[in-house]
């Protein structure tokens, strides 16, 4: 890589937030950098076969409808069409099983009342529907809006012209309640509310922490409305479709490329200089995909750092660990209770809402859940060629898991030294698969091989997922939004001129979105576009 070459903008990290970056600004003319520490591009969206050969996992993220339903797919995805990326979708994005039942959501409006009707919840699903849905453009504007432009000014006077001032005090309080009593209140039946209630989960929350309830209605509308597309291939086919936008524009990716340091002109952010001592110059923006400490703790040097900003990237907290376990099947799952569930994108596996609030519960006080919530992806429901014809995989997602172990809520394994042994994540797995067992009859039997990856193991794949949090840090609403990612609400700026923050850690937050890189890269791209198309 030539050291001398001027770069328009530098970034570090290769994720999702990096890589939209990267593409929206070479679409705009920039030449651009990508550093990338790990060997291989794509932060959390890591596709390999690592069980056996033709079995393709997904090791991290799988599911893509915030990046489908998102602005930068929109942007971008002539341009990704041309490379060759190819989304499919499903009818049965999500299902439950829980003790009182099952249920399914559809993305055919007609069928997921004709469920809701079964549970006698019909007029309950459409009436949260009816009044849901005229705000869903303001609930996708707030998640996914730059809180610090004045087009988010707009935002709040359209609502405020849409609601009243009253209604607009109103809208913020209901923005805020937890999902449990919102659940309760809504429908009748616990299967209802076990289909919906664990999709605050995905966004980093339990249904007892403020905003869970928004994000539960912002979720299942979105699903409803969207499905669960998934890349014909895997992610790597984005990743690679990205990382072409790139080098078609000539830009560079640099993978083994470890940043250390942010260099500095005249108070302004130039280039950067890696682990092995070479250096890169940018002469227009650096973008840091990183957690607030190492962006503030690490890489700039510390005079350069207002205490004001160096105190609250020491409070940015990290939220639960994740542990994923991936299954090779030599046919797919038979589902005891539902059989229906065999083509359902997403299934939940859980007692309850009673089960899920307690398994959170637990985690964050730092216990092994008895009965956590098995999050269980089949991929191939959607993209059959993720396995040989005949076989099939399963992705197992959990969320309730304490970074360390005081102890097991279920009082069966040992808390060793508090962290997560291979002997703890093996006992833990187990657990899982044996609950899971209850339900996916051939489960056992049709296991051809299994990896389990526990907190440690995730984080050693991605060092911004920090303790194994699979959010890059805690989601609950004191770390969400304007306070995001420090609570001195200074957005995707930094104290540094020409230094930009992105990533999970960062506002609208974790996900495969690609929010945060699309906010900065149009925002400093936006008169390099206009050129480019007035040129046209
Ligand atoms: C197990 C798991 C499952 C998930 N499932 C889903 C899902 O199905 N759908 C969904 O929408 N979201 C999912 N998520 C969340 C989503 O994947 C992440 O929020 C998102 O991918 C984060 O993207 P990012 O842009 O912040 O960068 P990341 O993916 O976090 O990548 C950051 C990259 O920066 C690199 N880096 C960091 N510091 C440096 C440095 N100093 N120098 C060079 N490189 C550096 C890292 O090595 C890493 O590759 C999941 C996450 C996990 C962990």
């Amino acid at each position: 890589m030539d050291q001398e070459k001027q770069y328009d903008a530098i970034i570090i990290g290769s994720g999702i937030n990096a890589l939209v970056a990267g593409a929206v600004m070479s679409i705009a003319g920039w030449q651009v950098l990508i550093c990338e520490r790990n060997d291989k591009p794509g932060g959390a969206i890591r596709t390999e076969q690592a069980t056996l050969p033709g079995f393709t996992h997904e090791m991290l993220s799988s599911w893509h409808p915030l990046f489908v339903g998102g602005p930068a797919y929109a942007f971008l995805k002539d341009e990704l069409d041309k490379r060759g990326l190819v989304y499919k979708n499903t009818e049965a994005p999500t299902g439950v099983i829980c003790d009182d039942g099952s249920a399914i959501l559809f993305t055919d409006s007609e069928k997921t009342s004709g469920e809701f009707a079964r549970l006698s919840d019909k007029a309950s699903w459409e009436n949260m529907m009816g009044e849901f849905t005229p705000k869903l453009d303001l609930a996708f504007g707030l998640l996914g809006a730059d809180l610090w432009h004045a087009s988010s000014l707009k935002l709040a006077r359209v609502a405020r012209k849409r609601f009243g001032t009253r209604g607009l005090i109103a809208t913020g309080a209901e923005l805020l309640e937890p999902a449990q009593p919102w659940l309760d209140r809504q429908f009748k039946s616990p299967v209802s509310k076990a289909l919906l209630a664990p999709w605050a989960l995905h966004n980093g929350m339990g249904p007892d922490d403020a905003g869970s309830a928004f994000i539960t209605k912002v979720i299942s509308a979105a699903i409803a409305f969207g499905g669960m597309p998934v890349p014909i291939g895997g992610g790597v086919v984005l990743v690679d479709a990205l990382i072409s936008i790139i080098k078609d524009n000539a830009g560079d990716l640099l993978t083994n490329a470890d940043v250390v340091k942010i260099l500095i002109d005249k108070k302004k952010a130039s280039g950067v200089e890696l682990a092995d001592g070479r250096t890169f110059m940018s002469q227009k923006a650096v973008l840091a995909s990183t957690t607030p400490q190492v962006l503030y703790q690490k890489l700039l040097e510390n005079n350069l750092v207002p205490a004001e900003i160096k105190s609250a990237a020491n409070n940015f907290r990290y939220g639960r660990a994740a542990v994923q376990i991936h299954l090779a099947l030599s046919e797919p799952p038979i589902w005891k209770n539902d059989p229906r569930m065999k083509d359902v994108a997403v299934v939940h596996v859980l007692d309850g809402v009673g089960s899920l609030s307690e398994s959170v519960n637990a985690a964050n006080r730092g216990y092994l859940p008895a009965r956590p919530t098995i999050v269980v992806g089949q991929p191939c429901v959607v993209d059959p060629s993720r396995a040989p014809e005949g076989k099939s995989i399963i992705w197992i997602q959990l969320q309730e898991n304490p970074q360390v172990i005081k102890g097991d809520l279920a009082n069966e394994i040992s808390k060793g030294d508090g962290s997560w042994s291979q002997e703890v994540l093996n006992s833990y797995a187990d657990r899982i698969l044996d609950q899971l067992g209850d339900q996916i009859t051939n489960l056992k039997s049709a296991t051809l091989a299994k990896i389990v990856l526990g907190p440690r193991e995730i984080e050693a794949m991605n060092i911004n997922l920090v303790g194994g949090d699979p959010y890059s840090g805690d989601c609950r609403i004191d770390q969400f939004a304007p306070w995001r990612p420090l609570t001195t609400a200074t957005g995707h700026r930094t104290p540094v001129k020409k230094l930009w923050h992105i990533g999970a850690s960062t506002h609208p937050g974790p996900g495969l979105g690609g929010g945060s890189g699309f906010i900065v890269a149009q925002k400093l791209t936006k008169k390099s576009l206009l050129r480019k198309i007035l040129q046209k």
